[in-house]
């Protein structure tokens, strides 16, 4: 389907009718992350969708910082961010954005309320509170500080600013209705005291709005014209509205609401990423097991791939659960396309070519990828003894084993056919060598005798190739709703979903690895180069790692 003809999603369709109608001139999104964590490929959906806007209609696009809970964020969260928005390939619109930034404004503006006589400090404590506010059955009753003098209410606010109460005293609320049917109208609190530093307003407050009080009025400072969130806030959106009308913004923002993305087999949650990270489950956040940007990143995944993916999954009001097949797919369908191509060899099998001179070298040469002619050819050197891999290898074969048996012939891809004569093996019985022939004059070619190679293998020299590790990845979770019900998602891990080769022989080109793509290690997989830290000093290894992003078939569960 082509760009034009894809059918409109329902916000790009609510976008286009508001530029018809002049009720904006241009669109004006925000991506809002609360810097609490890495983002995940849930996060990616509302990325490509609030930047995707911008793109389409030629609007802007800001990256927010939703940071008014300093307790859980971290500036290593908010350089993850920006790293992962970037890598994604967006780019927002100027300076990136805190909420912080408009502490002061925010600030003032709930002292109007005040003056107003539309908020006021309660001294209830949350237990209390809990208690005042009722139930979806029934009423919640005033707090008995509802009506105090506005003098008063200005008086300790101040004070609750200047860091003179405990955290928890008291707090600010705005004053609605304690029987209004929607809780979230239920006389909510705007201002909880908390006397910590801030990652970016350092010790300046002592006081932190709530994110339905910052949230609109940020969208309003920006002059945001489409505020894009998920479903669960459809019951915050009378007190978005609440607050757009009884305060003097210079704009009035709307809020749409979108379906989040939930992918089987896959926990998206910040929280519960973190517990995986903290508990070890995992080795940190850029773990390639994990659905975080960074770690699909280290996984092989590419920017494209992710895109493709959030575009397939539609942009929707209904919850639904996407296959992680799904995922699979786009980004196999992207590495087929533009993986280079190279031999590994995972389990290495020792192959002795006995009509073969052993000073002999010739070079082979093969496609770096077969249906891309422009990104040349590499060259592999051929010589006496080689490694295949041990499963390409069986004295007795059958009729669907098409690799090397005893006496039957197979050809090394991009090389010659051999035939296999002597299988050697060690005192426990293992096979260690093998012993073959090459066919002579079958570079490219079919042997002059007739008889053909049952099947293709891949190779590498012997003599000339390079050391590797290989991890190979399996799903975290044995289960395809980890975090379902009452399930706790801890006790679903997989035990398997990570399996380290070591000893892997790799083609000599992977010498100087190629450091932006996956490889396509023929006949195995998609295998993307490690960085390879070292844990303790953060600083390259030498090791030669690759990890497999994908295998070449989906063969889960098969
Ligand atoms: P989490 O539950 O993982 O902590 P969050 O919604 O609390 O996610 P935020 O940092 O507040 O995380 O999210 C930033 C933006 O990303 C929000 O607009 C949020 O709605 C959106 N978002 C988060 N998770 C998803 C998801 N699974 N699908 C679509 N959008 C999401
Ligand atoms: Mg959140």
């Amino acid at each position: 389907m082509t760009e034009e003809k894809k059918p409109l999603n329902f916000v790009e369709k609510i976008i286009e009718s508001d530029l018809k109608s002049g009720k904006i001139t241009t669109s004006q999104t925000r991506f809002p992350p609360e810097p609490n964590g890495y983002l995940h490929i849930g996060h990616a959906k509302s990325i490509c969708l609030n930047f995707g806007l911008a793109k389409k209609y030629g609007g802007t696009c800001n990256l927010r910082f939703d940071d008014t809970n300093p307790e859980k964020e971290d500036i290593e969260y908010v350089g993850s961010i920006k790293e992962d928005v970037k890598w994604l390939g967006f780019e927002w619109d100027g300076d990136v954005r805190y909420t912080s930034d408009y502490f002061q404004q925010l600030y003032d503006w709930a002292v109007y309320l005040i003056k107003e006589g539309k908020a006021y400090v309660c001294d209830l404590s949350a237990d209390e509170m809990r208690e005042y506010r009722g139930n979806l059955k029934q009423p919640g009753k005033d707090s008995p500080n509802k009506f105090r003098s506005v003098e008063e209410n200005l008086t300790l606010f101040e004070k609750m600013r200047k860091g003179e109460f405990a955290d928890g005293t008291c707090s600010l609320r705005v004053k609605i209705d304690m029987a209004h049917p929607n809780m979230q109208m239920r006389d909510p609190v705007i201002y909880r005291i908390k006397n910590m530093p801030h990652h970016q307003t350092g010790d300046t407050w002592s006081i932190y709005p709530s994110y339905d009080y910052a949230h609109g009025q940020s969208d309003a400072i920006e002059g945001i014209t489409h505020s894009i969130c998920t479903l669960e806030f459809v019951e915050h959106r009378p007190l978005y509205e609440w607050f757009i009308e009884n305060l003097p913004v210079p704009a009035t923002p709307h809020q749409y609401e979108f379906s989040r993305l939930n992918i089987n087999y896959t926990v998206t949650s910040k929280r519960k990423l973190k517990q995986l990270v903290d508990e070890g489950v995992v080795d940190g956040w850029d773990d390639p097991r994990l659905p975080t940007i960074s770690g699909m990143r280290r996984r092989g995944y590419t920017p494209k791939s992710i895109r493709d993916f959030i575009d397939s999954t539609g942009v929707t009001k209904v919850d639904g659960v996407v296959d992680v097949s799904q995922l699979e797919f786009a980004v196999r369908e992207d590495l087929n396309e533009n993986a280079p191509r190279a031999m590994c060899v995972m389990n290495p099998l020792k192959v002795t070519l006995t009509n073969y001179d052993i000073d002999k070298t010739e070079e082979m040469s093969a496609p770096v990828h077969p249906q891309r002619e422009e990104l040349g050819s590499r060259v592999l050197p051929f010589t006496q003894t080689l490694y295949i891999d041990k499963a390409d290898f069986q004295e007795e074969g059958n009729k669907k084993y098409k690799r090397l048996v005893l006496g039957k012939r197979v050809r090394l891809r991009n090389a010659y056919i051999i035939e296999a004569d002597k299988a050697i093996k060690n005192d426990q019985g293992e096979i260690i060598e093998v012993r073959a022939r090459i066919i002579e004059n079958t570079v490219g070619k079919n042997p002059e005798d007739g008889i053909k190679a049952k099947g293709v293998i891949h190779w590498v020299s012997a003599t000339q190739n390079v050391d590797c590790e290989v991890n190979l990845y399996d799903r975290l979770f044995t289960d395809e709703a980890p975090d379902a019900g009452d399930k706790d998602f801890m006790d679903c891990i997989n035990p398997q979903s990570l399996q380290t080769l070591t000893g892997c022989k790799a083609e000599i080109n992977l010498a100087n690895p190629e450091e932006e793509l996956p490889y396509q290690f023929e006949r195995e997989g998609y295998f993307f180069l490690d960085k390879c830290l070292d844990k303790v000093s953060d600083v390259a290894t030498d090791k030669l790692v690759f990890n497999r992003t994908i295998s070449l078939r989906d063969t889960w569960g098969k």
